[in-house]
């Protein structure tokens, strides 16, 4: 439900997109207001996951990106697409997962395991990028582990994901996960005592929740564990027409859009850092574009992050 305050911002970013000749993309964990196309009555023009949003911003032919999600996605976008400038209205917006590994992190990983290749998922800062052999998105990951001709990987930076891609990986090839011990501090907190109603409900779990959970709830229910995504893919495929959701809050939104007679039960755990980006600052970020303070909202790197950065994300789109 949009408030006449949020009507009258959602008003003038329609207005200030057009003048300023800017494309906004939003992630699924955005709130509703911001993640709804503007097709809608919404301000996206592409709501997405990481990888969907990666891959629009390399292909867009925008003159501005205002990108609706947090930092290191906007840096990945900058590096795949060195033409059009992005933009954040939230630029300090941090991620739990990105902010638990640094570039010098990763080389100690690889002193202490000589020659192991070192795969990241998405969710690390680009100077981090920059020791990485290759990156993932939780939708390619499975497949980028199976490649890998090693029998060892190094997974960085999510420990909860590491161990539910370890288990499947080690069953499927042999192939060992050496794991870091970061968390995303939204999907650790799913316990399986949130999840005890509704037996006749499928469960949705994002890779990145704890080991224990999926372990007990796929025992106790039909249900998925993979990325947005395949959430989203599963839903749209399946005949339940119950869900309990063990992701970001804001995505039984999405789901709900697209799939309005099923229902969705999430305990709503809320990620903290996609919640800086609000309409308010959204309004506040395009009226600075083309002023002299845009520099305030606009993403940055370096020739030389840039140049190493981009090539395990180049590694990764191959899988695509
Ligand atoms: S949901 Fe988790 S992984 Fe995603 S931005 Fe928030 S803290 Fe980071």
């Amino acid at each position: 439900m949009v408030s006449p305050e949020q009507s009258l911002l959602i008003e003038k970013i329609k207005q200030l997109k057009k003048e300023k000749n800017v494309t906004l993309l939003a992630h699924y964990y955005m709130p509703p207001a911001i993640q709804l196309l503007e097709k809608d009555g919404g301000i996206a023009d592409f709501t997405g996951d990481s990888l969907g949003l990666s891959l629009f911003a390399r292909d867009a032919k925008a003159e501005r990106i205002l990108f609706c999600g947090v930092r290191f996605m906007a840096e990945t976008a900058a590096l795949l697409n060195p033409n059009a400038p992005i933009f954040m209205a939230a630029p300090e917006a941090g991620c739990s997962l990105a902010s638990s590994i640094t570039a010098e992190d990763v080389r100690q990983l690889k002193a202490q395991y000589p020659g192991v290749p070192v795969m990241g998922y998405i969710n690390t800062y680009a100077e981090t990028k920059c020791e990485l052999d290759i990156c993932c998105t939780s939708r390619n990951a499975l497949e980028i582990a199976r490649s890998i001709p090693s029998d060892k990987i190094i997974f960085v930076p999510d420990y909860y994901m590491g161990q539910n891609l370890a288990e499947v990986i080690k069953r499927e090839t042999g192939k060992e996960l050496i794991l870091w011990k970061g968390t995303c501090e939204v999907h650790e907190q799913f316990k399986n005592e949130m999840f005890t109603s509704d037996p006749e409900a499928d469960i949705l779990l994002h890779w990145e929740v704890p080991n224990q959970l999926v372990k007990e709830q796929l025992d106790a229910r039909k249900g998925v564990l993979g990325s947005t995504n395949d959430i989203l893919s599963y839903v749209k495929r399946s005949k339940s027409e119950k869900f309990l959701l063990a992701s970001e809050c804001d995505l039984a939104f999405t789901l709900k859009a697209a799939n309005p007679d099923k229902e969705f039960l999430t305990p709503c755990v809320h990620c903290k850092y996609m919640k800086e980006t609000t309409l308010l600052g959204i309004v506040n970020a395009l009226n600075a574009i083309g002023s002299d303070e845009e520099q305030a909202f606009l993403i940055q790197l370096d020739e030389a992050t840039r140049e190493r950065a981009i090539k395990p994300v180049e590694r990764m789109l191959e899988f695509v």
